[in-house]
């Protein structure tokens, strides 16, 4: 949805409906000589509860916005608020926080603490986030995403897509209220990426959690309430499903 109405926009600032919300959001790569816009203005609303597919081929921004919304990075201008909190305004810590309470996050890279293992990774995001769990629970949830009898392995001893799965393990033992993935099924094989599609879809439905999702996929989008599609930095489609 587009919102033409700016002072309506700010005016639902916090509302408890509101999962994440941008307004007039700009990102500019400046390099030494070559500044690249890789995202020109996005103005979104995603209620609490709702799963939407975020499309755009290679370059359209979609990585940037979730950057944006996970934290890691801050817009040029315009406003990013993400669970109530203003993240164009917040600090390093404060988006730490955020990080650790009120967005999961799966995405390519892995978001895995290095030197920890895997039911440690779990074990740490569950208490940081105020959810200790204890070796049993953790050792459940490792089963849940077919990662049993790996608990001792590092990240760097996984594959990808172990990596992403490890990381679907930490967001079931936390349970943030939204979720951002970016491309999770992009480098795996179709039974293991249907397993964590299908697990991911299972959560948003049980927990009611908000899930906005990267993909190239129409068969994954498919299955959103929503789709949004990027085009060079800016929403050219915004189309509810179901
Ligand atoms: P997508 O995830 O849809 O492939 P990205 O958000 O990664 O798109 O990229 C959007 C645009 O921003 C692209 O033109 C890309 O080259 C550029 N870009 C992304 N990250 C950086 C960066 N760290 N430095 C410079 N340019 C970047």
């Amino acid at each position: 949805m587009v919102v033409a109405d700016r002072a309506a926009s700010l005016a639902i600032v916090g509302s408890p409906a509101t999962a994440i919300q941008l307004a007039d959001v700009m990102r500019v790569y400046r390099e030494v000589d070559i500044e690249t816009i890789a995202l020109r203005g996005i103005d979104l609303e995603v209620a609490r509860g709702e799963f939407v597919a975020l499309m755009g081929r290679s370059g359209s921004g979609k990585s940037t916005l979730l950057q944006l919304l996970a934290g890691s990075d801050r817009p040029t201008a315009g406003r990013v608020i993400v669970d109530g909190i203003d993240l164009s305004r917040a600090d390093e810590d404060e988006r730490g926080r955020l990080r650790g309470a009120h967005v999961g996050i799966v995405f390519q890279s892995g978001n895995l603490i290095p030197f920890l293992d895997l039911e440690e990774n779990v074990q740490l995001s569950a208490e940081l986030a105020g959810r200790p769990i204890d070796r049993v629970g953790t050792r459940a949830i490792l089963q849940r995403v077919g990662l049993a009898g790996r608990e001792r392995h590092r990240p760097s001893q996984l594959s990808g897509g172990e990596q992403q799965r490890g990381a679907l393990a930490a967001i079931l033992a936390t349970r943030p209220p939204i979720v951002l993935a970016d491309e999770v099924t992009g480098e795996l094989d179709s039974t293991t990426a249907g397993r964590l599609l299908d697990l991911l879809v299972e959560v948003h439905r049980q927990d009611g959690m908000t899930l906005l999702m990267a993909t190239h996929d129409p068969h994954v989008a498919a299955r959103a309430d929503r789709i949004i599609e990027l085009r060079d930095g800016r929403v050219v489609a915004d189309r509810r499903i179901r």
